[in-house]
Order: C-alpha cells, then sequence, then structure tokens
C-alpha cells in the first residue's frame, strides 16, 4: 500500500472521479446517458426521459456558516443541484435531502436550514420528497439529489457542440466570487476586532450573488419563445473556463472566446479592482455563478444576439486548433480550468 500511495491533490476532483469510475459501463437500455453530464439521463417512456443529479455542500469547504445564514444555505443547496438539471434543458420536479449534523446545531437552526430549502422548493415548483438524516462528529454537510423531467427530443447534452457554433453564456460571470472576497475579509476585521461592525455597503449586489444565487430556469422558456434548442449546454458552477474546456472535451471540439465579450457587471469590475484582482480572470476561474454556458448553431445568431439574457462570447473551432481565450490586445492565450480544487 505505502510504496503505491497516490496523493488525492495528483489528480484534482475530475483525474479522481475518472480514476474510480473508467471501469464501469452502462448495462442497461433506460441508461441513456450515465457519468459525466451535468445530470444523469433515464428512459420512462417512448418519448419521456426523467434526469437525475447530486451534489454535497461540506461545512468548510463549501461554505462557512460565520457569513452563511442557514436560511441562504438551505436556499442555495436547492439551487446547486437543479442548475444541473436545467442546464440539461429539463424541468426539476422532485428533490432528496440528506444531512449529517454534528450536536453544535440546535433544532432551531436547523430548522432555518429547512426554511430555505422550502423557499427554494416554493419557488422553484419542487417537491421535497424524501432524505436521510444522521449525526456527524464536525460540522454540516448537506447532500441533496434533484429529479426531473423531459421529453428525450428536448435534453441537451454537453457533447453536441459542432465546428463554427456560437459559444454563448448568460447573465453575468464573477460576481459570486467577489462577494465571497468581500465576505471572507469582513470575516477578518471582525475576527481580528469584533467591535468593528462589517462594512457590506455597496456590496449587496455581489453579496447576494454569493449567498442568494438563482438557477437559470427562466432561460429555458426564452429559449422555447426563440425556437432556439442549444447544441451542448452545462451550467457554470466552477468558474467559466472550467466548464468550457468541459463542454469542448465532451464535444471533442476546440473553442475562441474574447475577453471583452465576456459579461461582467459594473459591480463586481469595481470591486475586483478594489482587492486588486482582475475581473476577466473572476469572471473565468471564480465559479458559483449558476450561469447557464451553451452553443448555438449559427442560423440562431440574430435570436440570440438581440436577448439582453445571453451574450455570445466566441465560437467553436476544430479539436485540433485548441482552446483559446483571446485577450484585448488581440493576444491568443490557450484556457486552462483553474476552477475549484478542493483537495
Ligand atoms: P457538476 O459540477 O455538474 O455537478 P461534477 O463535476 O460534480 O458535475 O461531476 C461530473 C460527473 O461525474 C457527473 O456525471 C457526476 O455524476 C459524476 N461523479 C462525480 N463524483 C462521482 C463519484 N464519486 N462516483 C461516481 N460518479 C461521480
Ligand atoms: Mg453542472
Amino acid at each position: 500500500m505505502d510504496e503505491n500511495r497516490t496523493e488525492l491533490d495528483q489528480l484534482g476532483e475530475f483525474g479522481l472521479i475518472d480514476k474510480l469510475t473508467s471501469d464501469f459501463r452502462t448495462k442497461l437500455p433506460s441508461t441513456l446517458k450515465g457519468i459525466g453530464d451535468d445530470a444523469a439521463v433515464i428512459e420512462i417512456s417512448e418519448t419521456e426521459a426523467m434526469l437525475v443529479s447530486t451534489d454535497m455542500l461540506v461545512e468548510g469547504v463549501h461554505f462557512n456558516l460565520m457569513y452563511m445564514p442557514l436560511l441562504h444555505l438551505g436556499y442555495k443547496s436547492v439551487v446547486v443541484n437543479i442548475s444541473d438539471i436545467i442546464a440539461m434543458n429539463a424541468t426539476p420536479e422532485q428533490i432528496t435531502v440528506s444531512i449529517a449534523v454534528s450536536s453544535k446545531f440546535p433544532v432551531e437552526a436547523l430548522e432555518e436550514l429547512y426554511s430555505g430549502i422550502k423557499k427554494a422548493c416554493e419557488f422553484y415548483n419542487v417537491d421535497l420528497i424524501g432524505g436521510d438524516t444522521t449525526s456527524s462528529y464536525a460540522g454540516l454537510t448537506i447532500s441533496i439529489t434533484a429529479i426531473g423531467r423531459a421529453k428525450k427530443e428536448d435534453i441537451v447534452y454537453r457533447s453536441g457542440a459542432k465546428e463554427f457554433d456560437l459559444l454563448v453564456v448568460t447573465g453575468d460571470l464573477g460576481a459570486a466570487y467577489i462577494g465571497l472576497q468581500v465576505l471572507e475579509r469582513e470575516k477578518e476585521v471582525f475576527q481580528a476586532n469584533p467591535e468593528i461592525q462589517p462594512d457590506l455597503e455597496g456590496h449587496d449586489y455581489v453579496i447576494e450573488r454569493q449567498l442568494k444565487p438563482e438557477a437559470r430556469k427562466d432561460v429555458l422558456g426564452f429559449l422555447k419563445e426563440l425556437d432556439v434548442k442549444p447544441t451542448s449546454m452545462i451550467d457554470i458552477s466552477d468558474g467559466l473556463a472550467s466548464e468550457i474546456l468541459h463542454l469542448c472535451k465532451a464535444s471533442k471540439v476546440g473553442c475562441h472566446i474574447y475577453d471583452e465579450k465576456i459579461p461582467i457587471d459594473a459591480k463586481t469590475s469595481m470591486t475586483a479592482l478594489d482587492f486588486n484582482l482582475d475581473p476577466g480572470t473572476c469572471a473565468l476561474n471564480g465559479g458559483e455563478d449558476y450561469e447557464l454556458l451553451f452553443t448555438v448553431d449559427q442560423k440562431d445568431f440574430e435570436k440570440v444576439q438581440a436577448n439582453p439574457n445571453m451574450s455570445i462570447i466566441g465560437h467553436i473551432t476544430n479539436e485540433n486548433d485548441g482552446n483559446y481565450f483571446i485577450d484585448k490586445n488581440g493576444s491568443a492565450i490557450e484556457l486552462k480550468a483553474q476552477g475549484w480544487n478542493h483537495f
């Protein structure tokens, strides 16, 4: 065992998933898609499929209760899960919630968590249908499974992008990461001197993006109205660069994206500069925005360009051309994922 020891950080999250799962082949005809997309796809009838996705949130790794109110944590845990169902162009319908909880939490705290879960269930019209409850030695872990439904023909996978397709993102990027920087800074100030009240003024937008993200269910409606079916799609949980690379790898294509086309809110840019951070880098590598990244055929250019919720940030190229970020001076820089690596 000892002479063969591989440290987890040598592989990283995605390397580890690959290593553990590469020997598994799906064998049932009802398993339309197993590992490798935002959600698994299971056939339920000739025309319909069920989608399943699961995510775990661990105290100290994914959230810090010093600045994350439990109400928000409950809401956000549901959002991050159903975002993966939405990223398949499907409708989330049910969730299960499992918690491992240490004795440091009173019942009232967990009730607060569940009121956040309830708010999200109401807003996104999903039912809580089960879960599991257990004790833990340290802190709180929340694991949620989201179940959705779609017509088979409507499902959008990561793997459908074709050369010359346009790359599109929704909303704006980088704000959740900047919100986290503000909260971390104020936490440190507070820890150094509890007399000083946190100074969050003027940072409402970025803090809200961190503490209360929304899944872009509305975008599925816009796409339907425009009669546009993306050729591929993924949700942006780990940072734009990392998600583009996932999408390009799954689709066996390359891409060019343009720095000046990446949507960043002015409030995000201003605060990033206060922190001596490059706003573009925050958008590329920040994470937790829960926006959608998708590709569309060139014929849909005008429809997408006219929609204020969508920004065309680049296009798909041949796989052999690689993945490039074109900066404001026109220099091409190879895209590298620097998303979260919890190990
Ligand atoms: P996302 O960021 O969209 O939630 P992940 O990066 O967590 O997706 O997961 C990528 C794929 O690997 C998904 O299909 C997921 O179900 C699968 N996966 C992740 N961890 C495991 C695991 N421990 N065992 C089996 N499959 C896993
Ligand atoms: Mg995802």
